[in-house]
């Protein structure tokens, strides 16, 4: 048994005006052939699940590439084509093949297209012929598209967010395309796109109406005739006409079941639309109620900051309130400034410096902060994340600095990194168990590794571009009407 599998991932933020070319997947990971199975082997990544699973069942894994970058503004027409060009020719080369598994993300904008992994689904499709099966897994944030639907056998999205069963659905995704090759099944689709726009910090599944819709969908799933369900939240940051939540459900051979549980779910999640809203207090009052909390670390989670949103990563209004009324002893983690490393790199360890730290992306979200402290590590941003989200993964920060302004510690980092795992403060030398405030430029990720370390979280509105006030944001291609741009 012979699967081909390929991995291209890349979350657009079409608000971003940081274009997601060549180097940033250089800069996160872009690599070909076999070294794909050796980097990913063991690891909690849908990649880690497709080669445990194929090892445990006996299937020979055929490897094209694994290319995926910091979530950022559209991937660049002449780095899309390249790769999904170099797919299509594996494809071509690989010999006999029983199946087709891919690793995409599912909100992918490339420059001139809306619906990246439609239009790669759909050159998939016309390579491999109507008769092979291809499994597809997909992030939590997908935008759900017709396109996609049609060309992909199966597709198996993350259940979870913070996504912490990456490996579990590879190892689905990769049983179920067994079962279809041995005809054990024969899948019967249906989904549903609701006109639902659900802001990024309401979609989180520990509760809240996600909770209730994957609760219910797992009573479904152990009815035997159920392949697999999934409820994708969608990435509203992506201006497409398909972006936004969508519900999925394969059955074994039953069209009208499938049709009935979609329409099921995709009810409940308008009937609790409202449950989505999400409402967040600004830096003055998150700080000062994290400096009257009775224990330690507070989390201040710059929610419209996150890199992994496609936000820049650098802007500085928790920053400046921290500073301006001397909270300490506090971390912020991490600010994407490679200027601001350099300058520290430059003067040393130890020495005394005068920065201007961040807001150098985007001066609508805020301005760099002038700041003189003592430079107390450097370092090359190399880790290993711990999990649960990602474990065993390699993490790259590039060159790293940690400024000390009176014991306040800004993390300077120079490739954009959303921060979801404490080692990325251990790395540098911060222990997060001994601040009073750790601010993380984070959306819901975060919650998986710090919620247990931390006395309390507080959620903080402040500017950026993974904001989930979408009313700061002026939309132009997404359907509409749509909640809650519009009222129902
Ligand atoms: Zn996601």
């Amino acid at each position: 048994m012979r699967f081909f599998v390929a991995m291209f991932s890349h979350e657009t933020n079409t608000f971003s005006t940081i274009p997601t070319d060549r180097r940033q997947f250089e800069a996160r990971d872009l690599r070909y052939g076999g070294e794909l199975l050796e980097a990913y082997r063991g690891t909690g990544t849908c990649l880690g699940g497709m080669i445990d699973a194929a090892g445990a069942h006996g299937v020979t894994l055929v490897p094209s590439l694994a290319a995926a970058a910091s979530p950022a503004g559209r991937v660049t027409a002449d780095f899309y084509e390249a790769t999904t060009r170099r797919i299509l020719d594996d494809l071509r080369g690989a010999g006999r093949l029983d199946g087709v598994l891919l690793d995409l993300h599912g909100a992918m904008v490339p420059e001139g297209l809306e619906d990246g992994e439609g239009d790669l689904l759909r050159a998939v499709r016309a390579t491999v012929g109507s008769a092979m099966p291809v499994a597809v897994t997909l992030d939590f944030h997908a935008n759900l598209s017709q396109e996609l639907v049609r060309h992909a056998t199966l597709l198996h999205g993350y259940k979870t967010y913070p996504h912490v069963d990456m490996d579990a659905r590879g190892r689905e995704a990769t049983k179920r395309l067994l079962d279809v090759v041995l005809k054990r099944c024969r899948p019967t689709v249906a989904w549903r796109q609701p006109p639902l726009l659900p802001p990024i910090a309401g979609q989180l599944t520990a509760r809240g109406p996600m909770r209730r819709l994957y609760d219910r969908a797992a009573e479904m799933e152990r009815d035997p005739r159920v392949v697999t369900i999934s409820i994708f939240a969608g990435f509203p940051l992506a201006d497409i006409r398909d972006a936004g939540l969508s519900v999925y459900v394969a059955t074994d051979g039953d069209p009208g079941l499938a049709d009935r549980l979609a329409d099921e779910l995709a009810t409940m999640a308008w009937a609790h639309r409202g449950e989505f809203l999400h409402t967040a207090p600004p830096p003055g009052e998150a700080v000062a109620r994290a400096l009257a909390a009775d224990g330690r670390p507070v989390v201040l989670a710059d929610i419209a900051d996150n890199t992994g949103g496609g936000a820049a990563g650098d802007t500085t209004e928790i920053l400046r309130e921290l500073l301006r009324v001397g909270a300490r002893p506090a971390t912020v983690a991490c600010i994407w400034d490679a200027e601001a490393v350099q300058a520290c790199a430059r003067a040393g360890v130890g020495a005394t410096v005068t920065v201007d730290v961040g807001g150098k992306v985007d001066p609508s979200h805020g301005a760099p902060v002038r700041v003189t402290g003592r430079v107390r590590t450097l370092g090359d941003g190399r880790f290993v994340h711990k999990g649960p989200m990602l474990r065993g993964l390699e993490g790259r920060l590039g060159p790293t600095a940690v400024l000390d302004v009176n014991d306040l510690k800004i993390i300077l980092i120079s490739l954009r990194w959303q921060t979801l795992d404490p080692e990325m403060l251990r790395v540098v030398g911060v222990d997060p168990a001994a601040e009073k405030i750790l601010v993380v430029k984070s959306s819901v990720h975060y919650r998986a590794a710090f919620e247990p370390l931390a006395h309390a979280i507080i959620e903080v509105d402040a500017p950026g571009l993974s904001s989930s006030n979408l009313a700061r944001f002026t939309f132009k291609h997404v359907r509409r009407p749509i909640f809650p741009l519009d009222d129902f």
